[in-house]
């Protein structure tokens, strides 16, 4: 078995073909869940895993799993997941790269008659981006109840057509998702193998990032409001003036961060709206976004309180009236520190140049290790550049993922 390893033109081949299943071939790849290009990429991917002995589900949401019988059908299996769907304009390689390392790592074990002990579960998780309906992992939120039926039904996309109506449309069977939510017992540990979507593996020119940690985020929509007035006749000391108070907050936001979060901490000002946004009129109202993450939900919190006790203070100063609105919450995730360690062992054994860290993204795996031990394994972005067109990442890279991988799915069924 020393040998043995993934085949480079496989994963070339399949990465190239999945990604001629596209909306929008003039630019990028576009390919939103519940769209023709989505039902005919997954219709193409179960006709390779069928031909491969594999047993096929499609749930409710569209989450597709294909399974691999072990010796023991009975034990828990090792699941490999990631996600087929992907942003308006983007690339070839977020998301699929994870797919086509599980259907490579199946074909390995079949093909040199790998007995395993447990079943291998391969998982293509729908509404990974959250494209259609806003909410991202949605596939793997309901695989695991954190999205129900009732969620379904409320949420709805830019046409107004309820989540519900399109799975059905889709002939999709919504009414089930509460019924196929999985049994924490039936997964042994999950493995995701991704692009890391930023430039620190490159940069330091490591081959794999062993992830610890999925970032959290706590994003807020800050308003200030003042009193709008002519630009011209109101003089300085008697303005209240809501854009002078967001340029001292927004610019002080860096400070905050690094007074009250760790070096793993990011805030980030990504939108701001002035009302009447007018060149000759002091502005009524200000009203900007604050993004923040970290894997460390304690520096979130204590980041946001930070940031609104700053607002709090600087509209008192300015005699400003202001309103905070929380518009996302999700937690930090830490993945399973003993498949982390065990990848970082195998990663070792192969002398690949590594670092341990943290994901900025979020991602299926951090879903899933609510109910199960995780690891991710992250290979380099060109340029540290995803979600665009120009993503790239080397072939030569993804076989080593997809190698280490495999090792990783080899020891865990020796756990
Ligand atoms: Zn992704």
């Amino acid at each position: 078995m020393e040998n043995m390893g993934t085949s480079l033109e496989r994963i070339k081949n399949d990465i190239e073909n999945l990604s001629k299943f596209n909306s929008t071939p003039e630019k990028g790849c576009t390919r939103f869940s519940y769209t023709r290009e989505d039902q005919e990429v997954k219709e193409y991917l179960i006709q390779i895993m069928k031909k491969l002995g594999l047993k096929i589900i499609v749930d409710g949401i569209g989450n597709v799993s294909g399974r691999l019988e072990g010796k023991e059908p009975n034990l828990p299996a090792i699941m490999i997941g990631s996600h087929l769907d992907t942003v308006l304009y983007g690339g070839k390689y977020d998301g699929v790269v994870g797919i086509v390392a599980g259907l490579e790592l199946i074909r390995v074990i079949i093909e040199n008659d790998v007995a395993l002990n447990h079943p291998v579960q391969l998982m293509v998780f729908a509404e990974e981006e959250g494209s259609n309906f806003g909410v991202p992992t949605a596939g793997s939120k309901a695989f695991t109840g954190q999205l129900k039926l009732e969620d379904i039904k409320r949420l709805k996309n830019a046409r107004g057509e309820s989540y519900y109506d399109v799975l059905k449309r889709k002939g999709l069977d919504p009414d089930s998702i509460d019924k196929g939510i999985v049994n924490p017992k039936s997964i042994k540990a999950m493995l995701e193998l991704h692009i890391e979507q930023s430039v620190l593996l490159e940069r330091n020119q490591l081959s794999i990032g062993v992830v610890k940690g999925v970032a959290g985020i706590k994003a807020y929509s800050i308003e200030l409001v003042g009193l709008s007035n002519h630009a011209g006749a109101t003089p300085m000391n008697l303005r209240t003036d809501p854009m002078v108070a967001a340029g001292q907050i927004i610019s002080a936001i860096p400070a905050i961060v690094k007074e009250n979060g760790l070096s793993s901490s990011v805030a980030t000002v990504g939108r701001i709206e002035c009302v009447p946004n007018i060149f000759n009129a002091i502005p009524h109202s200000v009203k900007f976004t604050v993004d923040i993450r970290d894997v460390d939900n304690r520096a979130m919190d204590n980041i946001s309180q930070a940031v609104k006790a700053y607002v709090n203070k600087v509209s008192a100063n300015n005699n400003l009236t202001f309103k905070i609105e929380k518009i996302a919450v999700s937690s930090g995730v830490l993945l399973s520190e003993k498949i982390t360690d065990l990848i970082e062992e195998v990663v070792k054994e192969k002398n690949i140049p590594y670092c341990r860290m943290n994901s900025g993204a979020v991602h299926d795996a951090a879903i899933i290790a609510s109910i199960t031990d995780v690891g991710m394994i992250f290979i380099p972005s060109k340029d540290g550049r995803s979600h665009v067109p120009e993503e790239y990442t080397p072939y030569e890279n993804i076989k080593e993922g997809c190698d280490v991988l495999l090792e990783a799915v080899l020891r865990i069924d020796k756990l």
